[in-house]
């Protein structure tokens, strides 16, 4: 399959089109900038002048820096506002309205469908399947379901949120050729730091109708900075960048990211993981036992899905003492079920407590 041919699954009415003609983009060269209507000044609150220019849409040095993180080339990568940005660019560039469908497989992350319903795309279902080693992907039912249903996009979320199980690469591969010419295969790892297994960027020289979401907001903790990636075939990269916002990347939030891309600072995000996954163990091995407790899913992210007796008994005991955690009782096949994330030590600690004391113990 050669490069132009994830170009024809985008919108016909897209493949040609120019976008927004930023005043950064183009290769213009002087020393006195008005050109964009920017002020003169610095303001008082930002006396460096550092926020005073509209920012480069594309800030080449994160750029470079997200690359070789996730190990791709600047080109194959695209920054968004988080990775929801990259989700909503994905259905708005592919979907035809109210024809081309999206497919996500439930209990899953809820952005997908929001965005195909925004989009007016038909929502596909594949439902995960509960069996003694966890909630997995149904891979025959997701190839033949998007064949059948005219997917143009397959949400794939591995870590799966809020299930924890992972999908084998080998059988991500297995739908990307399934689909090849057909829908993009889009790989969500945005826990993929917390995960065994390799990345599915590992994978994108061989399948260009694969794309592969990554995010500094969970495991970097930047939440609040909005730094997604999108990454995939530099031919549809470049084509969602133009149907992007002209300046998607704020000055400060860039500035914020390089920096959390030092090696100090990977190395301390490193340490976090490793922190997080060894918590993960000890929360999952003791909420096993805790009273009230029905099933504890073993998870590849930094939360657990556990089943409970009585999830309302379990959710208002913890509320009651402080602790917030994810009521998953509105998703399907989870009517029972509560998400809670891996927290520091002493926060692992207040769970235990809560959910091992009598009063939790339906
Ligand atoms: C949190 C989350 C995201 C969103 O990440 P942002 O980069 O903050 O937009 C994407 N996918 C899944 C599965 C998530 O859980």
């Amino acid at each position: 399959m050669n490069a132009s041919s994830v170009l024809s699954l985008v919108r016909e009415d897209l493949r040609a089109f120019a976008g927004y003609s930023s005043a950064r983009s183009s290769a213009l060269v002087g020393d006195v900038w008005l050109n964009a209507n920017e002020s003169a000044w610095a303001n008082p609150a930002d006396p460096q002048g550092s926020a005073r220019r509209y920012p480069e849409p594309q800030p080449e040095a994160l750029r470079a820096r997200l690359a070789s993180l996730y190990g791709c080339t600047p080109e194959q990568l695209l920054i968004g506002r988080g990775s929801d940005e990259a989700i909503d660019l994905l259905v708005r560039a592919l979907c035809e309205p109210g024809g081309d469908a999206v497919l996500v497989t439930p209990p899953v992350f809820g952005m997908y469908a929001v965005c195909a319903r925004l989009q007016n795309a038909p929502l596909l279902e594949v439902p995960l399947l509960d069996s003694e080693s966890g909630l997995n992907a149904d891979i025959d039912a997701i190839i033949a379901t998007a064949l059948s249903g005219k997917a143009k996009l397959v949400f794939l979320c591995t870590p799966s949120n809020p299930a924890g199980s992972s999908i084998a690469l080998s059988e991500i591969e297995r739908v990307a050729t399934a689909l090849r010419g057909r829908a993009v295969v889009v790989v969500d790892e945005a826990y993929g730091e917390y995960a065994e297994q390799a990345s599915a960027v590992t994978l994108l020289d061989r399948y260009d109708n694969l794309a592969v979401l990554r995010t500094l907001s969970k495991a970097h903790a930047l939440a609040a900075a909005r730094i997604g990636s999108l990454i995939a075939a530099p031919e549809l990269i470049q084509l969602l960048r133009r149907c992007q916002a002209p300046y998607p990347v704020p000055a400060p939030c860039s500035a914020l990211a390089l920096a959390a891309l030092e090696p100090a600072s990977l190395a301390t995000t490193a340490a976090r993981v490793a922190e997080v996954k060894a918590e993960r163990a000890r929360l999952q091995q003791a909420l096993q036992n805790a009273p009230g407790v029905r099933r504890v899913y073993a998870s590849q992210g930094n939360y657990l899905l556990v089943r409970f007796n009585d999830a309302q008994v379990a959710f208002d005991a913890l509320l009651a003492a402080g602790v917030v955690v994810r009521d998953q009782r509105a998703a399907p096949q989870l009517g029972d079920a509560l998400r809670i994330t891996v927290g520091s030590p002493a926060e692992n600690d207040r769970v235990l407590q809560v959910l091992t004391a009598a009063r939790a113990a339906a």
